[in-house]
């Protein structure tokens, strides 16, 4: 089975056809489809369409709208072989994983749809005759933008919250792996969502950006993506007095105490950093290891790397696939480069693969100086980075010292340690003695350059709604 998908826009309930850009399959570098591109009509219509399916889904029972949602889940778990397929297609990561992505996002959809029938005010004590009600309403149509790494998963977390919650929702997906948010969107359909609700486009990312934030249509901006990006449309946003949920790059930090076994934290470590490649925002990429276990670390570490089989992603026993596109491939080399002229030491990995393909090595460097690129830019790539550390306070003042701060990892058996890591690290999430660092029931979000807004758990539900507080006088 080698099809890719004809990739449609979603507009009002059925699906478009349009001119646009080749998808191109990062194992051969070749194209295997091609994804239309928006235009302002077709914009004009999605704004138009999402602001009637809005009308119709906000006054939709909770439980109803819960169980169309749940529906629409249950028609991704039975075709989770064809969606794998695709999004190994166009995405490049092995095809397990590819399957894990798609169960995690419709655990994401499941937890948003069950919890919006919890979505409770309150009503606060006054005196007599007086009544303070707070309730939570949909906060309207929602624009969201969502990256390459995650073709499902990522989409999943925006239109399960923001559906959940009663909003419509315009979902402007990835151009590069475009067959997952269609696939998402086709179950919806398929289960019943009123047309409008749910809109996809694809397109030129300024254009539609610009187009859709600045229309009055539109409540509510969220975005996955790199800094840059997010600064810029939050920018657009404010101007428009729009909230946004941001979800940037990050740099995660990995901290391994001198208690820790420095084996077993090598091995959950290299697992960690497998998961699409390390073209994660939550990839744990600098690792700062005590002293007292750091030799020993490094071995188990760059021997478990050096065994990282790099392949197609259809083929059964490949760890990791190619990244995700050539910009990528060009800036793991880069970086890698960089660090190793200033006195990096490389453990294994380190150059791409010759052929066609985007295929990029597990890497591992270590004493790696803190000048070095890949210590300050985000490698989002299969690279690990190894610095000695001597202290708690040492490992805790570098953690701390970049702008981004999304996720966190610690390796510790001291309480007090994890105390310490749990009040001093600089991060939205922080998972010690794991590497899952957020789950459907909790929130997951950045702090600094790493964005604002959360996305799963309550908060992240929240954030698709506006408090509305009535006070009523009945005496
Ligand atoms: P990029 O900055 O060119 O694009 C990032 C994302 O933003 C892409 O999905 C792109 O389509 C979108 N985008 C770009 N300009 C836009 C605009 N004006 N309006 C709306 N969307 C726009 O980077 P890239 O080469 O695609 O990815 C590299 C970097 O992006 C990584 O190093 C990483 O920092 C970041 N990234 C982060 C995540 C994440 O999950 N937070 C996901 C993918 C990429």
């Amino acid at each position: 089975m080698n099809s890719y998908p004809p990739i449609r826009m979603l507009i009002d309930g059925a699906w478009i056809e349009a001119p646009g850009q080749p998808v191109i399959n990062p194992a051969s570098g070749l194209a295997i489809g091609t994804v239309p591109h928006a235009q302002a009509h077709h914009l004009d219509a999605a704004l138009a369409a999402a602001a009637k399916g809005f009308a119709t889904w906000r006054r939709t029972a909770p439980a109803e709208r819960a169980r169309v949602m749940l529906r629409a889940v249950a028609l991704v778990r039975e075709r989770v072989e064809e969606i794998a397929h695709d999004i190994t297609l166009e995405q490049g990561k092995p095809l397990a994983q590819s399957r894990a992505e798609i169960l995690r996002g419709c655990d994401l959809i499941e937890w948003d749809a069950t919890e919006a029938r919890r979505l409770y005010g309150r009503i606060v004590p006054a005196e007599p005759g007086m009544r303070h009600t707070v309730i939570r309403e949909p906060v309207g149509v929602v624009a969201a933008f969502t990256p390459w790494n995650f073709p499902l998963s990522s989409p999943a977390r925006k239109v399960g919250g923001a559906l959940a919650a009663g909003c419509a929702i315009i979902l402007k997906a990835s151009e590069e792996t475009p067959a997952g948010a269609m696939h998402l969107a086709q179950a919806f359909l398929d289960a019943g969502l009123p047309p409008g609700a749910f809109n996809l486009v694809f397109g030129d990312p300024a254009f539609i950006s610009q187009h859709l934030i600045t229309h009055p249509v539109i409540r509510l901006v969220t975005f996955t993506g790199s800094t840059a990006v997010g600064k810029h449309l939050a920018a657009l946003a404010g101007a428009h007095m729009k909230p946004v949920i941001m979800e940037l790059g990050g740099h995660a930090p990995v901290i391994i105490c001198e208690d820790a076994d420095p084996r077993a934290a090598a091995l959950a470590s290299v697992k960690a950093k497998l998961n699409n490649a390390g073209q994660v925002c939550v990839a744990p990429t600098r690792f700062f290891v005590h002293a007292a276990i750091h030799d020993e670390f490094v071995a188990a570490f760059g021997e478990l790397g050096a065994n990282v089989k790099l392949g197609d992603g259809m083929a059964a026993d490949s760890d990791i696939g190619p990244v995700a596109n050539a910009r990528r491939l060009h800036s793991l080399k880069q970086l890698t480069d960089d660090a190793v002229s200033k006195g990096a030491r490389l453990l294994c990995g380190g150059a791409p693969r010759d052929g066609h393909g985007f295929y990029f090595p597990f890497t591992i460097l270590a004493d790696v100086p803190a000048h070095a690129l890949a210590m300050h830019e985000e490698p989002f790539g299969p690279l690990c980075l190894v610095t000695r550390v001597h202290s708690l306070d040492e490992a805790i003042a570098q953690a701390n010292s970049l702008p981004f701060g999304l996720a966190g990892y610690a390796f510790t058996e001291s309480a007090r340690n994890a105390r310490r890591l749990g009040d001093e690290l600089e991060v939205g999430n922080l998972a010690i003695n794991h590497f899952v660092s957020a789950v459907s029931e909790t929130p997951f979000g950045g702090v600094k350059d790493s964005g604002y807004g959360r996305e799963g758990g309550t908060e992240g539900l929240e954030c698709y709604t506006h408090a509305k507080s009535i006070s009523h006088l009945t005496a």
